[in-house]
């Protein structure tokens, strides 16, 4: 499923983001960005040995990457022409300020394209594997962070696809998308 805001289509689909052709694909990492399990490993294992190489050198200029921030690198043999990597909160019950700094993952990310001038970008299920996120609150902050940043500032992005690997995550953001009330033409 998907809507427009302000001109850039925002989409749902199943799948391995791996796989997706846009100008960036969103990694969600570990501050060590040394890689890991989950969509982490799996953007590591099909892009090959540069993207971690790109990573080190990151960490050793600029040193762990903090929850709620982003870094972009090349795509090693991915499709994609960048990979985005931006560390979600873990999970700890919601008092640990939780909700912000997923916000400011997804937001992060958003900027980083949008000051790479970047056209398309794919985003997983950020902090709702391993770090325990609940899928359905995620998704709410995933989409209207999406759309919000749609609404409040110029962006070269034409397109945001959310990649969600199983249908059951795929079912909690395509609800949503559809119950964000914002998503009209402004
Ligand atoms: P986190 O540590 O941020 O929770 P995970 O990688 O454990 O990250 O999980 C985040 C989401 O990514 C989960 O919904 C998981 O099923 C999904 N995922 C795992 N592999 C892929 C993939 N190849 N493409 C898209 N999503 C994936």
């Amino acid at each position: 499923m998907e809507v427009t805001a302000n001109k850039t289509k925002v989409s749902m689909i199943q799948g391995d983001i791996t796989r997706q052709a846009t100008d960036a694909i969103v990694n969600a990492a570990n501050s060590s960005l040394m890689g890991g399990g989950g969509v982490d490993g799996a953007i590591h294992r099909a892009g090959g040995p540069a993207i971690l190489e790109e990573c080190k050198k990151i960490v050793a200029r600029q040193g762990r990457l903090p929850t709620g921030k982003a870094v972009i690198t090349t795509k090693g043999n991915l499709q994609a022409r960048y990979v985005i990597h931006t560390v979600g909160p873990i999970w700890h019950g919601g008092s640990r300020n939780e909700a912000e700094l997923l916000r400011s993952a997804y937001h992060e990310c958003l900027k980083l394209a949008t000051e790479n001038k970047l056209a398309s970008i794919s985003f997983p299920s950020i902090s709702t594997g391993a770090y325990g996120y609940p899928v359905d609150e995620a998704a709410k902050i995933a989409v209207s962070t999406a759309i919000s940043f749609l609404k409040e500032q110029a962006t070269s992005l034409k397109d945001i696809v959310f990649v969600l690997f199983d249908s059951r995550t795929c079912q909690s953001y395509c609800t949503a998308l559809q119950a964000c009330p914002n998503h009209f033409e402004a």
